[in-house]
């Protein structure tokens, strides 16, 4: 047990640190630090968050989470704390900023508005780790993870050799190398396989060669351990991940899942040591360029009204806004509506930060919060391009008042494709 009579959920590889005392400040980078002094409680993002949007609770908000850190770092580290020796952040107030920064959904959206340029969404994770390691942290659904990802590859702890068998398309043919790769990712293969067929019935149209890991190989990416603040096992996910992609003369590899795309292309290079061997592309982009070279075409029409929403990881993660639009308007007869809130400013339905199944309710009043728009401007169906988005937004629907259509942007456009002439 750790002080206070509460649970020690660190595992023995995990870094261990008092609960209340040592350092506040070594998980934080100098400009971190820096931010964390730079927050003027202005309170201009407080108009952007989502979870504000839904519980109202002020501790959650981004300036309140802020004052909170800054207390612990002068609580341990300040003159009083030098001079008279009393160096231990308050214990309660350690759990009330434990709650609120796992409750955040990491979305960046505060980010995206603040005065003063704080990068909130690569914050918030490194404050998450904070916690972790002082044990401050017993939401099981988290903690379990790093085991299941050792035991069966996937953070769902579900069945590895059940990865890709139940939905990957027998017509699609996968080499056993090539310079471009698929990843598959664990929330589409094994909660959004509608969405991970349409990406491998539309890699097969596009016709070029790709391969894929084995079920045994293609394990968790690591984003889900990245962003709930546990880093332990991630340097050798990705040396894994990486070295194994390499094995196979890999030049490009496509990703179906934000999250994915996200880590590998910020994260994957600092915990592999080096630049990666290869480019990684968000399927989207994979598409959008094979729509513009013309090796596919759509001229079958869709006479409907859709409404796309941005996942947060793609569009104020790594600014992919504009391919999946195309994507969607290369289909005759499509209109593309936007959410008031879209691109760089779009707002989280509610699955992001790995935390949806814990604060189940509050994910599912974001959810409806996108249904409920989509329903208002008349959209036929709102699409999506992102698994965790996928579950979450259809989880909301069920004995929800308003109704509408759900589809994943390649469910969606793998009946339309064809092979094109370039
Ligand atoms: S990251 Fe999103 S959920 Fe978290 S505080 Fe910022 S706006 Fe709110
Ligand atoms: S907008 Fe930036 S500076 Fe203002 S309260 Fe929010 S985080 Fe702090």
């Amino acid at each position: 047990m750790s002080d206070g009579g509460k649970v020690d959920t660190r595992k023995d590889s995990q870094k261990v640190r008092p609960a209340c005392g040592g350092s506040f400040t070594e998980n934080l980078s100098p400009l971190q630090l820096i931010e964390l002094d730079s927050c003027t409680g202005c309170g201009e993002c407080l108009k952007a968050c989502p979870v504000q949007e839904v519980t109202g609770r002020p501790a959650i908000s981004p300036p309140e989470k802020i004052r909170m850190f800054r207390q612990f770092i002068k609580a341990t580290a300040g003159l009083k704390a030098r001079f008279l020796g009393k160096n231990e952040a308050d214990r309660k107030l350690l759990e009330e900023f434990t709650r609120a920064v796992f409750e955040c959904t990491t979305c960046g959206a505060c980010g995206q508005q603040c005065t003063v340029g704080i990068f909130t969404q690569r914050l918030w994770p490194y404050l998450r780790k904070e916690m972790i390691e002082r044990g401050m942290v017993d939401y099981k659904l988290l903690t379990d993870m790093p085991e299941a990802i050792r035991k069966s590859g996937n953070p769902y702890n579900s069945p590895t050799e059940d990865r890709y068998k139940p939905w990957f398309p027998e017509s699609v043919e996968v080499l056993d190398k090539a310079e471009i790769a698929y990843y598959a990712g664990c929330s589409g293969a094994y909660q959004a396989q509608p969405m991970v067929r349409g990406d491998a019935l539309v890699l097969g149209t596009i016709g070029a060669p790709f391969t894929m890991l084995s079920e045994k190989d293609e394990v968790c990416c690591g984003f889900p351990l990245f962003i709930s603040g546990q880093h332990d096992m991630l340097e050798e996910i990705t040396k894994r991940l990486v070295e194994s992609y390499a094995a196979k003369g890999v030049k490009t590899l496509i990703c179906s899942c934000p999250c994915c795309v996200n880590v590998m292309t910020r994260h994957w290079p600092s915990f592999y040591g080096r630049e990666l061997p290869f480019r990684v592309l968000h399927m989207t982009q994979y598409v959008s360029a094979a729509l513009k070279s013309g090796k596919i075409a759509v001229k079958r029409q869709l006479r409907e009204r859709l409404i796309y929403h941005d996942p947060c990881y793609l569009s104020r993660g790594v600014g992919i806004i504009e391919e999946p639009r195309d994507v969607l308007r290369s289909i005759p007869g499509v209109e593309l509506l936007e959410f008031e809130r879209h691109g760089l400013n779009s707002r989280c339905c509610g699955a992001g930060g790995a935390v949806r199944k814990v604060f189940h309710e509050n994910a599912i009043a974001m959810g409806r919060l996108a249904i409920d728009e989509a329903v208002e401007k008349k959209a036929d169906r709102l699409v999506l391009s992102c698994p965790a988005c996928y579950g979450k937004v259809n989880e909301a629907m069920q004995d929800h008042k308003n109704r509408i259509r759900i589809v994943d942007i390649m469910e969606l456009f793998s009946e339309f494709v064809e092979r094109g002439n370039g």
